[in-house]
């Protein structure tokens, strides 16, 4: 299987994350995509390329250039910073009140952020772009019928990158590129398995007909991203209907979870799509430190086998997965089950 791995990603290494009003160390590390690597190699059967020459514009249709000039400028602005603490942009004011302005640096840090978990670092702007460069390249392999199924191995991740918004350690959101790219020769259809809601892929694509979001998730009442992910967002305007969200509770174990899948499966299999973007996180499995779902490694081929039967042109995008022992474990169980023979 050939995966589309992102050089560019340890440019980008928060020093930790604001929780509950302390520092804390980032579950989003550098590690992460060597614990994969390294997992994948020992499986065997994967190439690794790197994406071609990294361009803006691979982002169309997916940001906002305003956000993205926002965010080269401020990744520069960072790295021509002296002093230690202004190599780090955190935000600490988000917009408020009924006409909400935002003229100032500190201003736009809140602007074009949502939460306090993403900090713009000198290499930020890099590491992002390469990631949405592999979805990219992984898309056009998958668009011109080189590949049955491509996987983009890349950190930070992207699904909860809203159009100009960065937030939960996602920049530029991959799968949404992908999508994107990908709705230009058909219809497409997005699955985020990851634990925590796709809610920048939803909100990219909400109004749209030609690209089916589907997301199972841990119910947003009790978990990131909180704000979006619930059942009654159905899509908007033409793209009324092409919205799905099967949040679940807290210590959802496989029971639970086999069913819902299924139902997200139906709903991709109803749309007709011409292509697959899956955006796989293993946060969903038992041993994850932020996710609280039980699923264990072994349900990680059948949820790759379970994709496969959907018998579609698939790009697979890295999203979350934050414990370093099972991480790489579940990404080779589920490509495992997407590609075997
Ligand atoms: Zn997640």
């Amino acid at each position: 299987m050939r995966v589309i791995w992102n050089p560019k990603h340890a440019d980008h290494a928060a020093p930790g994350e604001w929780e509950g009003g302390a520092v804390i160390p980032c579950y989003e590390a550098p590690e992460r995509l060597g614990l994969i690597r390294a997992a994948l190699d020992a499986a065997g059967g994967f190439t690794f390329e790197e994406p071609a020459r990294p361009s803006e514009e691979v982002l169309a249709g997916a940001h906002d250039p305003a956000y993205v000039t926002y965010l080269r400028e401020a990744s520069a602005e960072a790295r021509r910073a002296r002093d230690p603490a202004a190599k780090q942009l955190w935000p600490t004011v988000f917009p408020f009140g009924p006409n909400p302005r935002a003229t100032g640096a500190r201003a736009l840090r809140g602007r074009y952020c949502f939460d306090t978990y993403t900090p713009i670092l000198p290499g930020t702007f890099a590491a992002a772009l390469g990631g949405a460069n592999a979805a990219a390249q992984a898309a056009d392999l998958v668009a011109a019928g080189t590949e049955r199924a491509v996987y983009v191995l890349t950190r930070p991740p992207g699904h909860h990158a809203e159009p100009d918004r960065c937030g939960g350690y996602c920049y530029f959101n991959n799968a949404a590129v992908a999508a994107e790219r990908l709705s230009k020769r058909g219809p497409v259809a997005v699955l985020d398995l990851d634990v925590h809601h796709g809610n920048g892929t939803q909100h990219i694509f909400y109004a749209r007909a030609d690209v089916l979001t589907v997301s199972v998730h841990g119910d947003p009442a009790a978990l990131y991203p909180f704000f979006s992910g619930f059942a009654d967002e159905t899509g908007t305007g033409t793209g009324l209907g092409a919205n799905l969200n099967l949040p679940l509770p807290h210590g959802t174990g496989v029971k639970e979870y086999r069913p819902a899948l299924a139902t997200a499966l139906d709903a991709v299999r109803r749309f007709k799509p011409a292509f697959l973007v899956f955006a796989f996180g293993a946060d969903a499995h038992e041993a994850d430190p932020i996710g609280g779902f039980k699923l264990p490694t072994k349900f990680y081929t059948e949820m790759g086998a379970a994709v496969r039967e959907l018998g579609l042109p698939t790009v697979v995008v890295q999203e979350g997965g934050y414990n370093p022992a099972t991480l790489g474990p579940c990404v080779v169980e589920v490509l495992k089950g997407l590609h075997a023979d």
